[in-house]
């Protein structure tokens, strides 16, 4: 064990069967060389707490193993790089047994005719982006930063800019390798133990730890994207301008500025995009920037309204031409937050979360345009809020998104912050939209469950597949109520 809290176990490499033709797999163990994603798992780095993307932590240690098999028995959660900014991959308590699996990241089997890849959960997006793409694969579904595993990916049911074409990442998975609560290991899928494996996608973990992944790729035509953007005024605009990137474009997400208000309130940049032809693409492979890393926390005071006004002014106005279009490399296409690894710290000790909503088509253009009202009324907003255009909701028992607007904003945390996730909740359900899972740290369990008609499906998944709570996190404490 390291002196801060994380344990790592190394084994030898090993290949499970599949029954796929073509494998590409016996990749030594990772720790030989670790990516820069896994590399704080290197032992003398103190960790004597965990903590998700927005950096508010909980006592606790995890195990990182490159044997989930081993590792997953007993244990209470599983976490994978993370990036989920609130309390789902937290422990419940401090002496929960937690499997960290990014060393588990092998490729057990690969089609190279239909693009069908059998992983382990482990694996990064990273990894895959960097293996896959310049072979003319990608996944059928990315979030927005790449350091993200497929467990990961499975359990929040991730959406990406093309959510109104494809769904959710879990739309595209065939095949599961589960450790359950009772350490029974079972493969499901969508005709063997259904109710599983639709509980598992979006399931935040909580109905067995994630072993091993099968999905399809999609063919892409080049590795590079033709990507479209465009200065919008104000909300109503933004409305109508996302409407019609949805229709255009396969992918599209806009930055809202949220701090604005009268005229101007919800002004932002509208982006959206597609692969490029391979006439339109350069002829050479786009080459990866350097990452920068963000040196040291920031004071805390650092970001306040004064200075995220002032960047969300330049922001808006450094896109100088109402219109642009043009070639563009995938990672400042889908995950532009990547370029500076640790950007979290700008937060300062602090932390922060991201309030992530969607609200349904139904509550119309008005719901939007209050809802941003009723955020830039209340304060507490960062520079960063995103809004997406929603496709139909997924098979996923708890998946986050519904045919609607989805907004999503990160907060520092105040004294107030509390007070401002409620009142938005009470909004959200008002209009009968829902906030996601992976992004929460604040939502009270009676707004939870009024926002969430599944909900009673799920809980009865629970009952059926882990009767006594076994597999739990600090979320599942604040929502579900699981006892500690
Ligand atoms: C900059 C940024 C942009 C993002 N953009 C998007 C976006 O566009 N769309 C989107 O959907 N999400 C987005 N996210 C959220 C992110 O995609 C999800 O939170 C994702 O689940 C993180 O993956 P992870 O491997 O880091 O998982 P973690 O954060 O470590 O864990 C997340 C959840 O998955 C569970 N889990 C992880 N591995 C396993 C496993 N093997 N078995 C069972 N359960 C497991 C954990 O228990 C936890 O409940 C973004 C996050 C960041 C930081």
């Amino acid at each position: 064990m390291d002196p801060g809290g994380t344990r790592i176990e190394l084994t030898a490499c090993r290949c499970s069967g599949s029954g796929i033709p073509f494998r590409v797999t016996g990749r030594p163990p990772a720790t030989l060389e670790l990516s820069p994603e896994v590399a704080d798992a290197r032992p003398g780095i103190a960790q004597p707490q965990l903590a998700g993307w927005g950096r508010i932590p909980a006592a606790g240690e995890e195990l990182l193993s490159e044997t989930l098999e081993r590792a997953t028995l007993g244990a209470r959660l599983s976490r994978g790089l993370g990036r989920s900014y609130g309390d789902s991959s937290l422990p419940a308590s401090a002496a929960d047994r937690v499997v960290g699996t990014r060393l588990a990241n092998r490729i057990v089997a690969f089609d190279e005719k239909t693009g069908v890849i059998r992983a382990e959960a482990g694996l990064s997006l990273a990894e895959m982006n960097r293996l896959f793409i310049p072979r003319g694969w990608f996944t059928p579904v990315t979030p927005g930063t790449k350091y993200v595993t497929l467990g990961g990916m499975v359990a929040s049911d991730v959406h990406g800019k093309n959510h109104h074409i494809d769904g959710c990442f879990g739309a595209h998975v065939r095949w599961l390798r589960l450790r359950l609560a009772d350490d029974s290991v079972v493969e499901c899928s969508p005709t063997q133990y259904a109710d599983l494996f639709y509980g598992t996608i979006g399931g935040m973990g909580l109905l067995g730890h994630v072993l091993e992944v099968e999905f399809a790729f999609h063919r892409i035509s080049s590795p590079w994207l033709w990507m479209e953007s465009e200065r919008v005024p104000g909300v109503d605009e933004f409305l109508g301008s996302l409407g019609r990137a949805a229709a255009a474009f396969p992918m599209s997400m806009g930055w809202i500025d949220c701090l604005s208000r009268g005229q101007s309130m919800g002004r932002g940049i509208m982006m959206a995009g597609r692969w490029a032809t391979h006439e339109e693409a350069p002829s050479t492979p786009p080459v990866e920037a350097k990452k920068k890393s963000f040196p040291a926390d920031l004071p805390n005071f650092a970001l306040n309204r004064v200075t995220a006004k002032l960047f969300n002014m330049a922001y808006y106005w450094r896109h100088v031409r109402r219109r642009r279009a043009g070639i563009v490399a995938p990672d400042p296409f889908f995950y532009p937050l990547d370029a500076i690894l640790d950007w979290n710290r700008a937060y300062g000790s602090r932390g922060f979360t991201q309030y992530q909503c969607v609200l349904p088509r139904a509550a119309g253009a008005p719901a939007v345009r209050d809802f941003m009202q009723l955020l830039t009324r209340l304060g507490g907003a960062s520079p960063l809020c995103v809004i997406k255009d929603c496709g139909p909701e997924g098979r996923g028992v708890l998946s986050f998104p519904l045919e609607g607007t989805s907004i999503a904003v990160d907060m520092a945390m105040a004294p107030d912050l509390q007070r401002i996730i409620d009142r938005l909740n009470e909004f959200v359900i008002a209009a009968k939209g829902r906030i996601y899972l992976s992004k929460d740290r604040f939502t009270r369990a009676e707004h939870f469950r009024a926002m969430e008609p599944r909900l009673a499906t799920f809980l009865s998944l629970r009952e059926k597949w882990d009767p006594r709570h076994r597999l739990r996190s600090a979320q599942s404490v604040r929502l579900f109520g699981d006892k500690v």
